[in-house]
Protein backbone atom coordinates (compact mmCIF):
# COMPACT_ATOMS: atom_id res chain seq x y z
CA UNK A 1 0.00 0.00 0.00
CA UNK A 2 2.77 2.13 0.85
CA UNK A 3 4.26 1.62 -2.49
CA UNK A 4 1.27 2.45 -4.24
CA UNK A 5 0.75 5.69 -2.26
CA UNK A 6 3.97 6.80 -3.36
CA UNK A 7 3.43 5.67 -6.78
CA UNK A 8 0.12 7.71 -7.66
CA UNK A 9 2.17 10.63 -5.11
CA UNK A 10 5.03 10.70 -8.25
CA UNK A 11 2.13 10.65 -10.65
CA UNK A 12 0.72 13.36 -9.45
CA UNK A 13 3.00 15.73 -8.41
CA UNK A 14 5.84 15.13 -10.87
CA UNK A 15 4.31 13.45 -14.04
CA UNK A 16 1.29 15.73 -14.32
CA UNK A 17 1.83 18.51 -12.87
CA UNK A 18 4.31 19.60 -15.49
CA UNK A 19 2.49 19.12 -18.82
CA UNK A 20 -0.88 21.11 -16.87
CA UNK A 21 1.50 23.69 -16.31
CA UNK A 22 2.71 23.74 -20.29
CA UNK A 23 -1.02 23.52 -20.62
CA UNK A 24 -2.06 26.37 -18.69
CA UNK A 25 0.81 28.54 -19.70
CA UNK A 26 -0.55 27.67 -23.67
CA UNK A 27 -3.76 28.86 -22.70
CA UNK A 28 -2.53 32.11 -21.05
CA UNK A 29 -0.61 33.01 -24.42
CA UNK A 30 -3.83 32.62 -26.09
CA UNK A 31 -5.40 34.77 -23.62
CA UNK A 32 -2.95 37.35 -23.34
CA UNK A 33 -1.85 38.23 -26.82
CA UNK A 34 -2.59 38.67 -30.31
CA UNK A 35 -1.47 35.89 -32.20
CA UNK A 36 -1.57 35.42 -35.83
CA UNK A 37 -3.79 32.53 -36.72
CA UNK A 38 -0.87 30.32 -37.97
CA UNK A 39 0.83 31.25 -33.62
CA UNK A 40 -2.77 30.38 -32.81
CA UNK A 41 -2.78 26.80 -34.72
CA UNK A 42 0.90 26.22 -33.22
CA UNK A 43 -0.24 26.97 -29.83
CA UNK A 44 -3.52 24.67 -29.73
CA UNK A 45 -1.48 21.87 -31.64
CA UNK A 46 0.64 22.10 -28.26
CA UNK A 47 -1.98 22.18 -26.08
CA UNK A 48 -3.56 19.32 -27.71
CA UNK A 49 0.04 17.23 -27.56
CA UNK A 50 0.17 17.69 -23.98
CA UNK A 51 -3.26 17.16 -23.39
CA UNK A 52 -2.82 13.35 -25.35
CA UNK A 53 0.38 12.69 -23.55
CA UNK A 54 -1.51 13.54 -20.16
CA UNK A 55 -4.39 10.96 -21.49
CA UNK A 56 -1.84 8.48 -22.18
CA UNK A 57 -0.30 8.58 -18.90
CA UNK A 58 -3.49 8.65 -16.84
CA UNK A 59 -4.73 5.68 -19.17
CA UNK A 60 -1.60 3.41 -18.34
CA UNK A 61 -1.67 4.25 -15.11
CA UNK A 62 -5.17 3.08 -14.44
CA UNK A 63 -4.77 0.05 -16.27
CA UNK A 64 -1.56 -0.04 -13.99
CA UNK A 65 -3.45 -0.28 -11.08
CA UNK A 66 -6.52 -2.22 -12.60
CA UNK A 67 -4.43 -5.38 -13.57
CA UNK A 68 -1.94 -5.12 -10.24
CA UNK A 69 -4.91 -4.77 -7.99
CA UNK A 70 -6.65 -8.35 -10.06
CA UNK A 71 -9.37 -6.00 -10.88
CA UNK A 72 -9.10 -6.24 -14.66
CA UNK A 73 -12.64 -7.26 -16.16
CA UNK A 74 -11.55 -8.20 -20.08
CA UNK A 75 -12.19 -11.65 -21.19
CA UNK A 76 -9.46 -14.12 -22.42
CA UNK A 77 -10.39 -15.87 -26.17
CA UNK A 78 -7.70 -17.81 -28.26
CA UNK A 79 -5.73 -15.98 -30.27
CA UNK A 80 -3.13 -17.03 -33.14
CA UNK A 81 -0.05 -14.70 -31.99
CA UNK A 82 1.55 -14.46 -35.31
CA UNK A 83 -1.70 -13.05 -36.92
CA UNK A 84 -1.73 -10.98 -33.99
CA UNK A 85 1.75 -9.41 -33.87
CA UNK A 86 1.69 -9.50 -38.20
CA UNK A 87 -1.10 -7.25 -37.82
CA UNK A 88 0.39 -4.81 -34.89
CA UNK A 89 3.37 -4.62 -37.58
CA UNK A 90 2.06 -3.52 -40.20
CA UNK A 91 0.54 -0.48 -38.02
CA UNK A 92 4.03 -0.02 -36.47
CA UNK A 93 6.07 -0.45 -39.58
CA UNK A 94 4.84 2.53 -41.02
CA UNK A 95 6.24 4.36 -38.36
CA UNK A 96 9.13 2.75 -38.81
CA UNK A 97 9.70 3.64 -41.76
CA UNK A 98 9.01 7.25 -41.16
CA UNK A 99 12.83 7.03 -39.51
CA UNK A 100 14.16 4.49 -42.32
CA UNK A 101 14.10 1.91 -39.88
CA UNK A 102 13.34 -1.29 -40.97
CA UNK A 103 11.30 -4.55 -39.30
CA UNK A 104 12.04 -7.88 -40.40
CA UNK A 105 9.99 -10.56 -38.89
CA UNK A 106 9.87 -14.07 -38.95
CA UNK A 107 6.58 -15.63 -37.66
CA UNK A 108 5.24 -18.91 -36.61
CA UNK A 109 1.43 -18.54 -37.70
CA UNK A 110 0.94 -21.86 -35.04
CA UNK A 111 1.43 -20.38 -32.24
CA UNK A 112 -2.00 -19.74 -30.17
CA UNK A 113 -2.14 -18.05 -26.88
CA UNK A 114 -5.68 -17.73 -24.58
CA UNK A 115 -5.20 -13.79 -23.93
CA UNK A 116 -7.68 -10.60 -24.42
CA UNK A 117 -6.81 -8.92 -28.05
CA UNK A 118 -6.36 -5.27 -26.85
CA UNK A 119 -3.82 -6.25 -24.08
CA UNK A 120 -1.58 -8.59 -26.50
CA UNK A 121 -2.08 -5.55 -28.47
CA UNK A 122 -0.23 -3.09 -26.06
CA UNK A 123 2.37 -5.21 -25.54
CA UNK A 124 3.32 -5.58 -29.25
CA UNK A 125 3.09 -2.02 -29.48
CA UNK A 126 5.09 -1.22 -26.20
CA UNK A 127 8.06 -3.53 -27.52
CA UNK A 128 7.99 -2.41 -30.46
CA UNK A 129 7.47 0.60 -30.31
CA UNK A 130 10.17 1.03 -27.81
CA UNK A 131 12.81 -0.94 -30.28
CA UNK A 132 12.08 1.59 -32.52
CA UNK A 133 11.92 4.84 -30.82
CA UNK A 134 15.38 4.22 -29.14
CA UNK A 135 17.42 2.94 -32.51
CA UNK A 136 18.83 5.06 -34.51
CA UNK A 137 17.59 6.13 -38.43
CA UNK A 138 18.49 3.27 -40.77
CA UNK A 139 18.69 0.27 -38.34
CA UNK A 140 16.98 -2.83 -38.55
CA UNK A 141 14.22 -4.54 -35.50
CA UNK A 142 13.94 -7.94 -35.58
CA UNK A 143 10.45 -9.86 -34.69
CA UNK A 144 10.16 -13.49 -34.30
CA UNK A 145 6.90 -15.34 -33.34
CA UNK A 146 7.43 -19.02 -32.02
CA UNK A 147 6.28 -22.15 -30.27
CA UNK A 148 8.83 -23.56 -28.08
CA UNK A 149 6.88 -26.92 -26.36
CA UNK A 150 4.38 -25.13 -24.54
CA UNK A 151 5.12 -22.00 -24.34
CA UNK A 152 4.44 -18.81 -27.38
CA UNK A 153 7.69 -16.51 -27.74
CA UNK A 154 7.64 -13.32 -29.19
CA UNK A 155 10.86 -12.10 -29.08
CA UNK A 156 11.90 -8.19 -30.46
CA UNK A 157 15.50 -7.41 -31.41
CA UNK A 158 17.20 -4.05 -31.80
CA UNK A 159 20.58 -2.47 -32.61
CA UNK A 160 19.87 0.38 -30.55
CA UNK A 161 21.85 1.83 -27.04
CA UNK A 162 21.13 -0.95 -25.18
CA UNK A 163 20.34 -0.99 -21.25
CA UNK A 164 22.94 -0.60 -18.55
CA UNK A 165 23.08 -3.69 -16.38
CA UNK A 166 21.35 -1.91 -13.10
CA UNK A 167 18.60 -0.44 -15.63
CA UNK A 168 17.84 -4.13 -16.64
CA UNK A 169 16.96 -4.82 -13.24
CA UNK A 170 14.84 -1.92 -12.90
CA UNK A 171 12.67 -0.96 -16.28
CA UNK A 172 9.95 -2.79 -15.63
CA UNK A 173 9.42 -0.08 -12.44
CA UNK A 174 6.84 2.21 -12.97
CA UNK A 175 8.34 5.49 -14.38
CA UNK A 176 11.84 4.28 -14.34
CA UNK A 177 13.85 5.73 -17.38
CA UNK A 178 17.45 5.11 -17.84
CA UNK A 179 19.21 8.10 -16.73
CA UNK A 180 20.48 10.08 -19.73
CA UNK A 181 18.31 8.87 -22.65
CA UNK A 182 17.66 10.85 -25.47
CA UNK A 183 14.41 10.13 -25.75
CA UNK A 184 11.42 11.54 -23.84
CA UNK A 185 8.75 9.04 -22.56
CA UNK A 186 6.33 8.48 -19.51
CA UNK A 187 8.48 5.21 -18.16
CA UNK A 188 5.08 3.30 -17.80
CA UNK A 189 5.20 0.71 -21.61
CA UNK A 190 7.41 -1.36 -19.60
CA UNK A 191 5.42 -1.93 -16.47
CA UNK A 192 2.39 -2.07 -18.17
CA UNK A 193 3.95 -5.01 -20.20
CA UNK A 194 5.32 -6.82 -17.26
CA UNK A 195 1.71 -6.37 -15.88
CA UNK A 196 0.17 -7.32 -18.88
CA UNK A 197 2.41 -10.57 -19.49
CA UNK A 198 2.33 -11.47 -15.64
CA UNK A 199 -1.55 -11.48 -15.57
CA UNK A 200 -1.68 -14.03 -18.29
CA UNK A 201 0.69 -16.02 -16.78
CA UNK A 202 3.90 -15.56 -18.88
CA UNK A 203 7.42 -14.04 -18.07
CA UNK A 204 9.34 -11.46 -19.85
CA UNK A 205 13.35 -11.12 -19.74
CA UNK A 206 15.62 -8.80 -21.67
CA UNK A 207 19.41 -9.41 -23.05
CA UNK A 208 21.44 -6.32 -23.65
CA UNK A 209 24.58 -5.08 -23.92
CA UNK A 210 25.77 -1.36 -23.98
CA UNK A 211 26.09 -0.23 -27.27
CA UNK A 212 24.75 -3.16 -29.21
CA UNK A 213 20.90 -3.07 -28.33
CA UNK A 214 18.33 -5.08 -26.93
CA UNK A 215 16.07 -8.56 -27.16
CA UNK A 216 13.01 -8.94 -25.58
CA UNK A 217 11.53 -12.25 -24.92
CA UNK A 218 8.04 -12.52 -24.00
CA UNK A 219 7.36 -16.19 -23.11
CA UNK A 220 3.35 -17.12 -22.82
CA UNK A 221 1.22 -20.43 -22.20
CA UNK A 222 0.96 -21.70 -25.50
CA UNK A 223 -2.54 -23.52 -25.95
CA UNK A 224 -3.61 -26.20 -29.00
CA UNK A 225 -4.59 -24.74 -32.35
CA UNK A 226 -8.38 -23.75 -32.68
P1 LIG B 1 9.48 5.11 -21.83
O1 LIG B 1 8.17 5.78 -21.96
O2 LIG B 1 10.48 5.92 -21.08
O3 LIG B 1 10.02 4.56 -23.10
P2 LIG B 1 9.32 2.35 -20.90
O4 LIG B 1 8.73 1.83 -19.63
O5 LIG B 1 8.78 1.82 -22.16
O6 LIG B 1 9.19 3.91 -20.81
O7 LIG B 1 10.87 2.06 -20.85
C1 LIG B 1 11.61 2.34 -19.66
C2 LIG B 1 13.04 2.73 -20.01
O8 LIG B 1 13.72 1.60 -20.51
C3 LIG B 1 13.13 3.77 -21.12
O9 LIG B 1 13.05 5.07 -20.61
C4 LIG B 1 14.49 3.49 -21.72
O10 LIG B 1 15.47 4.14 -20.96
C5 LIG B 1 14.64 1.98 -21.53
N1 LIG B 1 14.32 1.22 -22.75
C6 LIG B 1 13.16 0.58 -23.04
N2 LIG B 1 13.22 -0.06 -24.22
C7 LIG B 1 14.46 0.17 -24.70
C8 LIG B 1 15.16 -0.22 -25.89
N3 LIG B 1 14.58 -0.99 -26.81
N4 LIG B 1 16.43 0.22 -26.05
C9 LIG B 1 17.03 0.97 -25.10
N5 LIG B 1 16.42 1.38 -23.97
C10 LIG B 1 15.17 1.00 -23.76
Amino acid sequence: LEKRRQEMQRLVSHELKTPLASIAGFGENLERYELSADEQRRVASLIRGEARRLQEMVTVFLDLEQLGGGLWEGTTEALNLGHRVAARLEVLGAAAGARQITITSSIDNDCWVQAVPTLLDRVVDNLVGNAVKYTHSGDNIEVDVCRSVDQARLGVLDHGPGIPEDGLARVFERFYRVPGAEVTGAGLGLALVKEVVDWHGGCITIESEIGNGCVFTVSLPAIEEV
